[in-house]
């Protein structure tokens, strides 16, 4: 039995998950200020590396949400790896879809903005 009952190594298990949350939000912050009009070098690089790979996927927010619904449980355990999970649905560019990975899962934009973020297939 630990001193602690277990619970420092219950909370270091929490800061992988909080990291991911940072760079989520940080991405997504990046990206509002990128319509403003500022540029993020890095960003639009590893976009055209997304742009040409197989595994970008168009999806209306309903098609993503489903997913998340689907795999709720496993995404809440896995937040900091969530390329262990099923792959997203292949889906063509339509109208009133968003840029995600396949394999991480992520919204492209935001990833892309987001300076610790690394492809899962190590392009970029
Ligand atoms: S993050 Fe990597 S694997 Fe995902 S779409 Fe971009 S280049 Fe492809």
């Amino acid at each position: 039995m630990s001193c602690c009952n277990g619970k420092i190594k219950q909370e270091l298990g929490i800061i992988p998950k909080v990291r991911k949350l940072k760079n989520i939000a940080e991405g997504f912050a990046k990206l509002a200020v990128s319509r403003t009009g500022m540029d993020f070098k890095y960003a639009k690089e590893r976009l055209s590396i997304c742009e040409n790979c197989e595994n970008i996927t168009w999806l209306k927010d309903a098609e993503f949400a489903a997913w998340l619904a689907e795999n709720k449980l496993s995404v809440l355990k896995n937040m900091e790896s969530l390329e262990k999970l099923s792959d997203l649905p292949i889906k063509p560019r339509r109208a009133l879809t968003r840029r995600y990975c396949v394999k991480c899962k992520c919204n492209i934009m935001a990833k892309i903005h987001s300076k610790e973020e690394r492809c899962p297939e190590e392009r970029w």
